[in-house]
């Protein structure tokens, strides 16, 4: 789903041009294995669509035949489904407490409410379960919450076995406030059908009892469940012929004698069906071919940047359709040229879009509520999201599309991981974004022009990180939907700061072997269910012959911890040895040293350059950040480092000068060190993290320090003179 944010700041984004060629050239391993999906909730459904007294289309009547696979060790005797329409049921409703009736910059109106009933609910020719149906919550004391029911079992499904459930709902959409429901002619139909929950067998996601996985709907929660195989028919009233789309692919299309026109659209392996009609739609279709749309020479560079044959990197066609509102019509193009920008380079990327079809939805101006959201092959965009300021359909689309490969074939649980989905799509969006677009969209910030309400996932790890920075730090990126401080926190680390965390692993380990390493995580775990420490084992797996590291130090600090990180220079003293003074032996001679009336003089012109560096880590978290030092000459000293290990970082210094090297360490748990050496030439600069990998440094306005220059005599304690000019410059480099 699109995030809660906008900038509200400007930001010199194309002012840094970074060039990040940590390059491994060793032969990593690659994790994968292509995942043949297996069927274990598949739902056929009938829904007839009705218009109410005003021609609203609200009413659904359903009927549904769900089947579902126990493939656990477990024998279950119950089953829980969400009934996600209850959050808009009423004000007492957990989604409604936590949102107060507000969420992306909407507010529901009184009297539009939305509901759901389960009707009828019966073993396939057995046991009627209706009246055994009970409300639970498991996520909060809400009494009043419908979203999510319990039904007992008499008979309970035992390991291996199938069950076949045929329920009967009814259901009302609200007018379009959080995703779904109607207005006007338009109705987006999403999180509609009565909706099993997933069972977890111990260890799935890294569980230590098994047990039904059936969250509530909060006001920050998304979806998870089970993939399955969908056949939904849906019957709409006369006007909305030719004027729908859905998941999958359209089948058949009848006319009724009633005037009603039925439609049926089937789609495998997915794990939500959502549709839509709106009397307004322009609806047109494009194919994505695969042998037209990607070159030879780009298979070849990510099969080399993967280390893939490629045959592996190799694309399908997909179909396309656009649905878009008659008045947004120029912008057809823009929309096609988006999604098919998203299905090559997400394709390219972490492998093959393995549906036939695509569906880009947008609603109308009104309805953008239920805007920017994913399902399975079926996207809603928003030409109209940000009122008509910006016409910029292609972020949205590239991030909904995104989703394709974060949540719904890497199907993670939104509710208790949001990072993994939105986070991991953050920074997908702005990788493919990059490449699709380039220069075309990254120069926003220049010349007076509207930055302001540009989204987050345009391109940049620096918009990213000015988010993060504006925010609070309260809460672990690891944090259940529900649980963070508040909609803000949520937003912020499920999407920018997860960004921003992900591009310093990437600058850290070098940009080809994070790409393995996203890559072999989405073909381990396609069609799967991974926990967040399936991505830890991922990291280390992949990148375990080039750093022999355990990753755990970083994401323990940065995913499941909400410490600082804040290197500072605090110091930086160099000069030449002063003369000292006092009364000497020599031989049978004393002799006194004065202080010379020159100052001077006062300094052992002979002797090298005492320095001392002190450098502070002045937040809870720590990084081995490399350090550099550049001499009045010209010379460069590196320190890098080298190992980390029994708690200690070793650096090793190489002076490009006089080709030096020696090594020094720095105790993780000390918060500063004094590093001290000496040199031919004056130094006159200090600086932290020189190539800038560390995005996540809270303030980079204190990574380095100048020497007084020109002052001649002995030692200067410098306190930066120049400090504040730097200051002034690396703020203006990342913002403004
Ligand atoms: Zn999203």
């Amino acid at each position: 789903m699109k995030n809660l944010f906008r900038l509200s700041t400007a930001v010199f984004a194309s002012l840094i041009v970074l060039a990040v060629t940590l390059s491994l050239s060793v032969m990593l391993r690659n994790v994968s294995a292509e995942n043949a999906p297996q069927p274990l909730a598949s739902y056929k459904i009938d829904v007839q669509l009705k218009l109410d007294d005003k021609q609203r289309p609200k009413h659904l009547e359903g009927r549904e035949r769900l089947t579902w696979l126990n493939d656990s060790p477990d024998t279950i005797s119950d089953l829980q489904f969400h009934l996600y329409l209850n959050a808009f049921k009423n004000e007492k409703s957990t989604f409604f407490r936590e949102s107060g009736g507000e969420l992306r910059s909407d507010r529901f109106q009184q009297g539009q409410w939305g509901w759901i009933d389960v009707n009828e609910m019966k073993i396939a020719g057995g046991e009627d379960l209706t009246s055994k149906i009970e409300f639970i919550h498991p996520d909060d004391d809400n009494a009043d919450d419908r979203t999510v029911i319990r039904v007992p079992l008499s008979k309970p499904v035992k390991p291996g076995e199938k069950i076949a459930l045929d329920i009967k709902f009814t259901a009302q959409l609200p007018r379009v406030f959080a995703r779904t429901g109607y207005w006007a002619s338009f109705a987006l139909v999403g999180q509609w059908f009565p909706k099993i929950g997933v069972w977890e067998a111990v260890g799935e996601r890294r569980r230590a009892q098994a047990g039904w996985n059936c969250h509530q709907f909060h006001a920050t929660t998304e979806f998870y469940a089970d993939f399955g195989n969908y056949d939904v028919t849906m019957t709409v009233p006369a006007v909305y012929k030719g004027k729908i789309g859905a998941t999958g692919m359209m089948k058949s299309e009848r006319d009724n004698p009633d005037g009603t026109v039925t439609y049926n659209f089937v789609q495998d392996n997915v794990h939500d069906f959502a549709w839509t009609v709106d009397t307004n739609y322009v609806i047109v279709k494009r194919p994505f071919k695969a042998a037209e749309h990607v070159t030879q020479s780009e298979i070849n560079e990510w099969s080399r940047r993967l280390n893939l044959p490629a045959d592996r990197i190799a694309l399908t066609n997909v179909d396309v359709t656009v649905m878009i509102q008659n008045e947004h019509r120029d912008q057809l193009d823009r929309h096609f040229k988006a999604a098919f920008n998203a299905i090559k380079y997400f394709g390219l990327r972490y492998g093959n879009y393995p549906y036939d079809t695509l569906t880009v939805v947008d609603p109308p101006h009104n309805g953008g509520g239920a805007g920017g959201m994913e399902y399975p092959t079926f996207i809603t965009a928003g030409t109209s999201w940000r009122a008509g300021r910006d016409q910029n359909p292609e972020a949205v689309i590239v991030h909904e599309f995104g989703h394709q490969f974060w949540y719904l074939l890497v199907a993670t649980n939104e509710f208790e991981e949001s990072w993994l989905d939105e986070g991991f799509n953050t920074y997908s969006t702005a990788k493919v974004l990059q490449t699709a677009y380039g220069a075309d969209v990254v120069p926003f910030g220049f010349a007076g022009i509207d930055w302001f309400y540009f989204p987050m996932e345009i391109p940049h790890p620096y918009e990213d990180r000015l988010l993060t920075l504006q925010g609070k730090f309260n809460d672990p990126i690891l944090t259940p939907a529900w649980k963070y401080y508040d909609s803000f926190s949520y937003g912020l680390n499920s999407y920018p700061r997860t960004g921003l965390t992900l591009n310093t692993l990437e600058r850290y380990l070098g940009e080809d072997v994070m790409a393995r390493v996203m890559r072999s995580y989405h073909q381990k775990w396609r069609y799967r269910h991974p926990a967040s420490q399936d991505f830890f084992d991922t990291v280390n797996q992949v990148t375990g012959q080039v750093t022999g590291q355990d990753f755990a130090w970083f994401f323990d600090q940065f995913v499941k911890g909400a410490g600082t990180l804040d290197y500072e220079i605090a110091e930086v003293k160099s000069g030449r040895p002063d003369v000292k003074t006092g009364v000497f032996d020599e031989g049978n001679q004393k002799t006194e040293v004065k202080e010379p009336e020159d100052a001077d003089e006062a300094s052992d012109k002979k002797a090298p350059y005492a320095n001392e560096v002190a450098v502070r880590r002045v937040g809870e978290a720590w990084f081995p950040v490399e350090m550099l030092f550049t001499l009045e000459d010209g010379a460069r000293i590196s320190a890098k480092p080298v190992n980390t290990r029994d708690g200690v970082i070793e650096y090793q210094f190489t002076d490009s000068g006089d080709g030096r090297q020696w090594s020094d360490a720095w105790a993780i748990k000390d918060r500063w060190k004094k590093f001290e050496f000496t040199t031919g030439s004056k130094l006159v600069t200090a600086e932290i993290d020189p190539e800038r990998k560390v995005l996540l440094d809270a303030n980079l306005t204190n990574n380095s320090k100048t020497d007084s220059i020109g002052v001649g005599g002995a030692v200067r304690w410098s306190s930066g003179a120049m400090h504040w000019v730097q200051a002034i410059l690396q703020a203006f480099s990342f913002l403004s």
